[in-house]
């Protein structure tokens, strides 16, 4: 009796289990959205890739001090800077050293 039982619970734990990876579903990933074209004004937004006019309009660019340590993003420099572009939305360095928020700004 006591293996019918422990049989049983064995059978229920494991359908249990079956159960539970067929309801849990996985996400469908890289499904090509063929039907919606990429707006190209959505690009000019784009947080990685601030237009070279932009960068050097000289206007609202300023220093802003950010919650977390990114690698700075001027030119031949990858030094962790706290220091970002409030309008470029990029970490800069700058410091008794180095100036790349200049830099950046006018290169
Ligand atoms: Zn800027
Ligand atoms: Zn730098």
């Amino acid at each position: 009796m006591m293996v019918v039982n422990a049989w049983l619970r064995y059978r229920s734990h494991a359908q249990g289990r079956l159960a539970t990876q067929l309801v849990s579903p996985k996400a469908p990933v890289g499904r090509p959205r063929i039907l919606s074209p990429a707006p190209r004004l959505s690009r000019v937004h784009h947080r990685s890739a601030p237009p070279r006019e932009v960068r050097l309009d000289g206007h609202n660019h300023l220093p802003e001090w950010s919650q977390s340590r990114e690698r700075c993003k001027a030119k031949d420099c990858s030094a962790p800077s706290y220091v970002k572009c409030a309008k470029c939305n990029k970490h800069l360095c700058l410091n008794k050293s180095r100036n790349c928020f200049a830099r950046f700004h006018t290169a």
